[in-house]
């Protein structure tokens, strides 16, 4: 699931990748089309609303306005003929005042009240006027002729009234509370005895205090207290020059008026309603009563009526209402107007026009809505028809984008297809069959790629037999040269063994004849001492040979031991004096002979002396007369080294690549030394196979020095672990075996440890500083087991693990890895690697060979 590619972050399906491609070039750009003309769309709708109310909205108030208006000047009309009759009535009534009377007959039908009151008891047979002189003053004769003069106006009166559908009645109320009115009425039973007649504010409303200008005014309206609704009266004073006489009325009664008003048809389902000077409501049709939460006044107490000047209901008072303060100022402040109201949270147009003098409004209302119902209604219809057409888009989208998404998914499961085809057929070429077919496949290019995918299978067929077949001659090569190797080595062997004794009888018998030298004489003396210094000298060569090949094979055993350097220095020195002084070399030592302290070494004393003895006699067999060898040993943090070192003729760089190849023998001019070419070979082996190293530093006619290196042996902590090592049975397994270990750490003070360990088992052990030496060793000799630090500097453990199972043979060698990483996941990673152990440092040793002892056993069986 890790490494699915379906899963990882950056990588697309093909069916995604189109899909995307799709997204991002058509669909995305469409819906952003789309949305665009909607918005545009919306936009366009909302303005064209806007400006339609706006303009109804102006169209409605004007036509309000003007129907307002108009029927305004209707009614007003109506009220200036009565003001203007009430003007013609007031000069009447000066002029009867003034005017002589003779005939008294009218007063026959009036009489004295008890209380004082002079008043009518009975109408006239054609329906007359009514009088009362209140008893406020006393009447005298002076009074009743008043009576009677204004009584000649009783046909007048009903004339007025008669021609006059408003009027419902007419009246003179004088100075000194008379009153005379027409139609006639029971007047005591109605009205007060002593009534105060100026005290009424349809007398005093027209007196000097309050109409100095005489002029003909309306009271405020009022309701009725016979019945007939809202009520006004037009009163108007009659002066005497400047003494005013009364005061003469008209009242007027608005339900004429009204009714005209009620019916009246207003656009838009509105109504009209008429108010007072002081927001009174006069009029006012049903849905309006609705509209404002009212019934209508009709009726009202009589006596309530004649005791208070006006009566005003407090809720039937427009201008009393909070809400409508606003409504109110405009219609105080203007004769004419218009605005809109919240009534009750409806909203509604209202258009004014006032009456004129009498001071009344009518007010026309409209609720805003309907003015609007059929913008509403039009933008109602666009907004579904626009609605319609985004659903229309919005199903063609999905259409669209289901085509788009098949679209894409036939198109990825054509190149798909193919391609999951052509990795089955590079899949199956992995595997081994190499000769495939192309399959069908339409897109051009794709069929182009697989059919040379199938192609480069037939080739590689044909390469990997060509390489199998070489690989197959390769390793019978290889074989038959082992086999050669072997042969070889084995016929040395035997050959050096056979040789050996005739040899022995050789050497033997020489030695015997010399042993008898005096009964020789000079020339077989002679002859006898070259048969044994030849015979010597086949035996050293058959002996060299003898144990190249045994190295060569594998037999060689060493003997490791811990023991003085000095002391085989010593015994080098003295078998090697009469090679020296023949030559006329001189041996010098440096730490070697004279140093107190002995400087032990663990290694094989038989075979350290060996090597020793070869160095020593080359430097001295390859020196000048009067030359040097010189041994030098000393101690470098824990490695014990050995210098042989002569001034004799050097060797060259070129040569120096090859010294230590057995049978090369280099050119040092006509001299001729004795020599094998197999003694550096030997020598070479024999250190490593002690766990040693061998260079060489030389400079061609000036000298050359050897240097051998082993470990110095150090008493401490690492013996006693010798102790308990050596108790275990596994490791006495290991012990002396002829195994090559190859080690590669770059620390020293580890390698040291681990080569000092091998060397208590008898194991030498092969040392690479860096992964990239490995190679190289890797190279020239085969390993039986790799010890592999992981922190090395270049190439690290991990990295040349790698390349190490590149190598068919190679990956066989088993590799234990020697980390300091010892963290979980360090240790999980190195095994998941491919290592055969992971053991962490610091090395439990007792570890190490047990791990070691399990893989060189596997190898073994
Ligand atoms: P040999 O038996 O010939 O000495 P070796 O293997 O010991 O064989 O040496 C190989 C060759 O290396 C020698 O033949 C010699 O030419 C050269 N050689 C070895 N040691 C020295 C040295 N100290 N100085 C110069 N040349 C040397």
């Amino acid at each position: 699931m890790k490494n699915d590619p379906k899963h990882s972050g950056k990588v697309l399906t093909l069916y995604r990748w189109i899909w995307e491609s799709y997204r991002k070039a058509v669909i995305l750009p469409m819906i952003l089309i789309v949305f665009g003309f909607s918005m545009f769309y919306f936009f366009t709708l909302q303005w064209n609303r806007s400006e339609t109310i706006d303009y109804l909205f102006e169209e409605a108030n004007r036509e309000l306005k003007l129907m307002s208006e108009d029927k305004a000047s209707m009614i007003k009309n109506q009220l200036d003929g009565v003001a203007y009759e009430a003007d013609l009535f007031r000069y009447m009534t000066a002029e009867a005042l003034l005017e002589e009377v003779n005939d008294l007959s009218v007063l026959e039908r009036l009489q004295y009240s008890t209380e004082g009151a002079y008043y009518t008891t009975e109408d006239t047979q054609t329906g007359g006027a009514a009088v009362f002189y209140s008893g406020y003053f006393p009447i005298r004769e002076e009074e009743q002729l008043k009576v009677a003069k204004i009584l000649r106006l009783e046909k007048n009166m009903e004339l007025m009234s008669e021609t006059n559908p408003l009027i419902t009645s007419l009246y003179f109320n004088t100075f000194d509370s008379l009153n005379v009115i027409y139609p006639y009425f029971d007047v005591l039973e109605q009205y007060p005895a002593k009534m105060n007649i100026p005290e009424y504010n349809f007398y005093y409303e027209a007196d000097e205090t309050n109409n100095p200008e005489r002029n003909v005014v309306w009271t405020d309206a009022y309701l009725d207290p016979a019945g007939h609704g809202w009520m006004a009266s037009v009163i108007a004073p009659v002066y005497r020059e400047d003494f005013l006489e009364g005061v003469i009325g008209i009242d007027v009664t608005i339900r004429t008026i009204t009714q005209d008003l009620l019916n009246l048809p207003i656009p838009w389902e509105g109504y009209a309603m008429l108010i007072g000077k002081d927001g009174t409501i006069l009029a006012l049709t049903e849905e309006g009563e609705k509209d404002w939460q009212l019934d209508e006044l009709k009726e009202v107490n009589y006596s309530e009526a004649v005791y208070e000047d006006t009566y005003k209901p407090e809720e039937f008072n427009l201008f009393s209402k909070e809400t409508m303060s606003g409504l109110a100022t405009s219609i105080k402040q203007e004769d004419q107007g218009s605005r809109s109201i919240d009534l009750y949270g409806e909203s509604r147009v209202v258009a004014w026009s006032s009456l004129g003098e009498i001071g009344w409004k009518l007010l026309m209302v409209v609720p805003e809505d309907n003015i609007y119902a059929n913008v509403k209604e039009m933008n109602n219809r666009i907004l579904y028809v626009g609605i319609l057409v985004g659903i229309l888009f919005v199903a063609l989208f999905a259409g669209f984008i289901v085509f788009i998404a098949r679209r894409a998914s036939t198109m990825s499961r054509k190149i798909a297809l193919p391609l999951e085809e052509m990795d089955k057929i590079a899949k199956r070429i992995g595997e081994g069959e190499y000769l495939q077919k192309v399959p069908d496949i339409q897109v051009y290019e794709l069929k182009e790629t697989a059919t040379n995918l199938v192609d480069m299978g037939e080739t590689l067929g044909r390469t990997n037999q060509e390489l199998l077949e070489l690989e197959k001659t390769a390793l019978l090569a290889k074989d038959e040269a082992e086999k050669a190797n072997e042969a070889k080595s084995e016929f040395l062997s035997s050959m050096s063994h056979e040789l050996r004794t005739p040899l022995n009888a050789v050497l033997g018998y020489a030695q015997v004849l010399l042993m008898e030298e005096d009964k020789l004489d000079e020339s077989q003396r002679n002859c006898i001492t070259e048969i044994y210094q030849a015979g010597k000298h086949l035996l050293a060569l058959i002996n060299q040979v003898l144990d190249l090949s045994r190295i060569e094979a594998g037999y060689m055993n060493v003997n490791m031991e811990i023991f003085d350097i000095r002391e085989a220095v010593h015994e080098v020195l003295s078998l090697m004096e009469p090679l020296s002084k023949q030559n006329d070399v001189r041996i010098e030592t440096v730490n070697a002979q004279d140093d107190l302290t002995p400087s032990l070494v663990f290694a094989d004393r038989m075979r350290t002396k060996q090597v020793l003895i070869n160095l020593v006699s080359n430097g001295i067999k390859y020196n000048r007369s009067n030359g040097r060898v010189k041994i030098a040993c000393r101690e470098i943090e824990e490695r014990l080294i050995i210098e042989v070192e002569d001034n004799g003729v050097g060797i060259t760089k070129e040569d120096q690549k090859v010294v230590f190849k057995p049978f090369h023998r280099l050119d040092h001019g006509k001299q001729t030394i004795e020599g094998t070419g197999i003694g550096l070979a030997v020598t070479k082996q024999l250190v490593e196979l002690m766990g040693g190293t061998i260079r060489l530093e030389s400079e061609f006619g000036v000298g050359s020095r050897f240097i051998v290196e082993f470990m110095a042996y150090k008493e401490g902590a690492d013996s006693l672990k010798l102790h308990v090592l050596s108790k275990n049975h596994d490791f006495e397994l290991l012990k002396n075996q002829p195994y090559r270990i190859l080690y590669i750490e770059d620390n020293p003070t580890n390698m040291n440890m681990i080569e000092n360990a091998l060397m208590l088992l008898g194991i030498g052990l092969i040392k690479a500083a860096s992964a990239e030496s490995a190679f190289e060793i890797l190279e020239d000799q085969e390993v039986d087991l790799i010890l592999l630090d992981i922190n090395l500097s270049g190439m690290n453990g991990y990295e040349f693990y790698q390349k190490l199972i590149q190598d068919p043979v190679r990956s066989r060698i088993p590799v234990i890895a020697i980390s300091a990483g010892a963290m979980e996941n360090d240790i999980h990673r190195g095994l998941e690697v491919g290592f055969h152990r992971y053991l962490t440092k610091p090395i439990d040793l007792e570890e190490l060979f047990s791990a070691m002892y399990e893989l060189l056993k596997q190898k073994n069986v």
